[in-house]
């Protein structure tokens, strides 16, 4: 599904936006999967051990993640195609709208998984639980929200 080629009944609609979101690639992972057909739909806790990549001049805004044994990474699937609106999963009936799924293919390819942390070693993490190909640029890297106890006071409007 990351090709020109489409499924039958699959639609697909010509680009009309114009504005993008400036986003900074922050690093890459690197993953013993280099074809699409050996990378799991989601990644397993005990999947290969991946190295995730950021550029050095991030390093120091990794400090405190080694407190966190799952972490959640946002990461851009760029070779997916971004075109489709109904799609024909390899794995079911019928067709369905983009935004139903978790498919690679979507206008903005952002995915997200939730990792289990093994090491930091300065501007590298050493995780497992990826499910992306060698290369897939980086986007953020944050703990696992419910590791995760906010700093800051709760807000007026929080509920219980
Ligand atoms: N865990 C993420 C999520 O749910 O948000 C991603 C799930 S997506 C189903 C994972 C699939 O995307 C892989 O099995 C592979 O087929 C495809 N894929 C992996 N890396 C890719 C890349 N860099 N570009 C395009 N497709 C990719």
């Amino acid at each position: 599904m990351t090709g020109d080629t489409l499924r039958p009944g699959e639609v697909t609609v010509p680009f009309r936006e114009t504005r993008d979101a400036g986003l900074f690639l922050i690093g890459h992972l690197h993953i013993p999967f280099v074809e699409c057909v050996h990378c799991p739909r989601q990644g397993p806790p005990d999947g290969p051990i991946c190295k995730v990549e950021l550029f050095p001049h991030w390093d120091q805004a990794l400090d405190g993640i080694e407190n966190f044994e799952r972490i959640e990474l946002l990461y851009w699937l760029h070779q997916s195609r971004r075109d489709l609106v109904l799609q024909a999963p390899g794995n079911t009936d019928g067709l369905r709208g983009t935004f139903s799924l978790r498919s690679p293919v979507r206008p903005n390819p952002i995915v997200t998984s939730l990792v289990t942390l093994a090491a930091r070693r300065g501007p590298r993490l050493i995780v497992r639980g990826l499910d992306c190909l060698n290369g897939t640029p980086l986007i953020d890297v944050k703990p696992a929200r419910c590791a995760y106890t906010p700093v800051a006071a709760d807000k007026p409007g929080a509920v219980g």
